[in-house]
């Protein structure tokens, strides 16, 4: 049985909560989130089948489950939204996510949610255009932030303005087994180093993005796999670290592109 979710945040009216020990077997460790406000309900990157029962068992204990207004997924892996035909049966939840995966997300999903529930998941998504938006959950407006490349080439996160956490999916992602705080960055780097190297595009893009996150007021920055970074120092620890990160493009060299024999 899973364990009760982390409470990132509680104000009385809004509630962040993560999910932090829902995979076992041979999925990587993730996190699931929740953000209320209001009686609204948004669920963050709910993954696939892995997820699916526990996520959705921890959930039915909160609220039921019917009333998720909305799930966003920050891009289109398996742990990120595989799970979406059962997402869109089993609640009323639009799919927030990127216009580029919008047309393909069709894929995930069988044919007898239109043919026997008259689900259409077109209908059902909300595309995001590339320099994102904000999208009202009840009193809160939250920040669809562009992350492309980051490491999808359509990928946003979410920054809740009212708990300032930004839910950077992909990015701070770190292979450990759980999502207690780093506690010394220096220790920390070799558990995302080799993942950032490889599935982040290029240092372009970890500039870009360090550069609009320094912008806003961010308190705690919390990936879908592994530990958040908490406080300013923290945060600008993490920041300097990916903005100076030779990744991707930057390493790629003839090498990498031999004909295997
Ligand atoms: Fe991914």
């Amino acid at each position: 049985m899973p364990r009760e979710p982390i409470v990132l945040f509680d104000n009385g009216n809004h509630l962040c909560l993560c999910f932090d020990d829902l995979v076992s077997g041979d999925g990587v460790q993730s996190n699931q989130f929740l953000i209320v406000d209001d009686e609204m309900r948004m669920l963050l990157d709910p993954g696939g089948d892995l997820t699916y029962t526990p996520l959705s068992l921890g959930l039915s204990r909160l609220f039921p489950l019917q009333d998720l207004d909305y799930i966003f997924a920050s891009h289109q892996d398996p742990d990120i939204i595989a799970a979406i035909d059962k997402w869109l049966l089993h609640t009323r939840a639009r799919v927030i996510c990127s216009q580029l995966w919008a047309r393909f997300l069709p894929h995930l999903t069988a044919n007898y949610l239109a043919a026997c529930h008259g689900i259409s998941t077109y209908d059902r998504v909300v595309a995001l255009p590339d320099l994102g938006s904000s999208v009202q959950l009840g009193r809160c407006h939250l920040k669809m932030l562009p992350a492309h490349f980051l490491h999808s080439v359509g990928n946003f996160q979410v920054y809740d303005p009212i708990s300032k956490i930004l839910f950077s999916g992909d990015m701070g992602a770190s292979l450990v087994d759980d999502a207690s705080p780093v506690q010394s960055f220096t220790e920390h780097v070799p558990y995302m180093e080799g993942f950032h190297r490889r599935y982040m595009a290029s240092n372009k893009v970890t500039r870009l993005w360090a550069a609009m996150v320094r912008r806003l007021d961010v308190e705690m920055i919390v990936p879908q796999h592994g530990r958040p970074f908490v406080g300013k120092a923290m945060i600008g620890a993490f920041l300097q670290w990916i903005e100076n990160l030779q990744c991707g493009l930057d390493l790629m060299g003839p090498d990498d592109f031999q004909v295997p024999r």
